[in-house]
Formats: C-alpha cells, sequence, structure tokens
C-alpha cells in the first residue's frame, strides 16, 4: 500500500511540475510577443516624423542605401523626387507658425496620396520632402510629379480658424537605370532639378523639372514640365 501511495504521489508531482512548466512556457511567449509589438511600436516611432508620421531623416539615411542597392541590377532602376513647399515663410509670417504646420502636414499627405504602394515619402527637412520611388521610370516619376502638383495647387487648405491658404510645391525628379548606380548622385541630381524648378517658378513658368534625356513621356503637351532643358551637370 506505500509503495502504490508512494507512485500515486510522485505521479502528482510530475502532473504538477509539467503544469508549471506549460504555464511558464505560455507565460514567456506572450512576454516576447509583446515585447516584439512594443519593439514595432518604438521603431516606427523613432522613424517617423512627429508632425507629418512620414517617414524621418534618419530613417532615410538608413534605408536609401537599401534602395539604391535594391535597384542597382541590370533591368532596374530607381526614381527618387525631391519636394519643397513654395514661399513656405510668407504662409508662417501670414499665418503663424500653426497654420505653417497645418500646410506642412497637408502637403505631407498629398504626396503620400500620389505614390504608389512601396513608395517611401520622407520628411527631409523643415519643408522639403523625398519620395523613394523603386523601380519606377521617368514617365511614373514624372506623373507623381504631376499628380502631387496639381491636387496640391487645386486644393485649398482651410486652417484651424476656418481661413484657407494655397500652397503650391516645386519638384524635382530623376530616374536612373541599374547597374551602377550611385546613391548620393542621384539624391544630388534630383536636387540639382528641383533647384532648377525654384529658379523657374520665379519667371511663372513651370514647377516640375523631372525630363531625362534618355527618355521621354509621350503626350507632354499641357504638362507644367521643363522637358527642354539637357543636364549638362550629370555627369559619370
Ligand atoms: P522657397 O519658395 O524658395 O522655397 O522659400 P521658402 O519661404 O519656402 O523657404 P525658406 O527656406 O525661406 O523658409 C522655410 C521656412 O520653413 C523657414 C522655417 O522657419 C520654416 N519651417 C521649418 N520647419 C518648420 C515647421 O516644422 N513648421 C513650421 N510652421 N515652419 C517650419
Ligand atoms: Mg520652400
Ligand atoms: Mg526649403
Amino acid at each position: 500500500a506505500q509503495a502504490l501511495s508512494a507512485t500515486v504521489n510522485s505521479r502528482i508531482v510530475r502532473v504538477i511540475i509539467a503544469g508549471g512548466l506549460a504555464l511558464l512556457f505560455v507565460g514567456a511567449l506572450r512576454q516576447i510577443r509583446s515585447l516584439k509589438r512594443d519593439n514595432r511600436r518604438l521603431y516606427e516611432l523613432a522613424t517617423r516624423d512627429g508632425l507629418t508620421e512620414l517617414r524621418s531623416r534618419g530613417w532615410f539615411q538608413v534605408n536609401y542605401p537599401r534602395f539604391v542597392e535594391r535597384a542597382n541590377y541590370p533591368g532596374h532602376c530607381l526614381g527618387l523626387i525631391m519636394a519643397d513647399i513654395n514661399s513656405f515663410k510668407a504662409i508662417n509670417d501670414n499665418h503663424g507658425h500653426t497654420a505653417g504646420d497645418e500646410v506642412i502636414r497637408f502637403v505631407a499627405k498629398m504626396l503620400e496620396a500620389a505614390c504608389r504602394p512601396g513608395d517611401a515619402t520622407v520628411r527631409y527637412g523643415g519643408e522639403e520632402f523625398v519620395l523613394i520611388l523603386p523601380d519606377a521610370p521617368i514617365q511614373v516619376v514624372e506623373r507623381i510629379c504631376r499628380v502631387a502638383e496639381e491636387t496640391i495647387r487645386n486644393t485649398p487648405v482651410t486652417l484651424a480658424d476656418s481661413r484657407t491658404v494655397q500652397v503650391t510645391v516645386s519638384f524635382g525628379g530623376i530616374s536612373r537605370p541599374g547597374p551602377n548606380l550611385d546613391g548620393p548622385k542621384l539624391l544630388q541630381w534630383a536636387d540639382d532639378r528641383l533647384t532648377r524648378a525654384k529658379d523657374l517658378k520665379g519667371s511663372g513658368a513651370p514647377t516640375i523639372v523631372a525630363d531625362s534625356r534618355r527618355q521621354r513621356a509621350p503626350g507632354f503637351g499641357a504638362l507644367p514640365i521643363d522637358v527642354a532643358t539637357p543636364d549638362p551637370d550629370e555627369t559619370g
């Protein structure tokens, strides 16, 4: 009888230990899952701009080289757009900094809306943005510039005090095929084109520069895009 009771007891002990271990295991799994969720949340917070929720400049610095790497094969290409709000300082001066913030948020939303899934929209500086467009030939770059430019120009922004402001944005767009893509150069060229778009804005002409000497979109007539000027500086 003693031997029987000892066997039963040791069985009970084993069941209790197994149950305890199972509980511990489930608890640990839950904790890992919740840690993963927290990590994801923290990553999103750390890599997004607080005002617009676009990707931050820090995110761009880490991830842009990855986009370049992925595009750096024959048959692939990378499109890049730099955009800058026109006369933004005047909006701040005339309507206040909070209104300026609203305008930045509005432009961010419109830029994101003009992009395709998988494109990255980055707040690069105060009122300056970069769009990374994987595998976008120049025609797609131009279309995204045009859609964004037109929607922003044609949509008055209603401020918190119910006044409205109208804003325009200048664009510099470029696309280059792999292999031998140079990320920093591509960025520099997009920036040069943005500068050219800004210069043209002064004469009341186009606000988008996205021309390529190698590829030209057909049916370009009505677009406010500078397609005539070659790019003498874009060598190498
Ligand atoms: P341009 O047409 O040549 O682009 O001129 P601009 O007035 O748009 O550009 P400028 O560089 O002269 O002024 C940009 C201003 O944007 C200066 C800065 O105070 C303001 N700014 C930068 N970041 C923010 C922000 O987060 N919120 C607000 N409200 N203003 C900002
Ligand atoms: Mg500006
Ligand atoms: Mg600027």
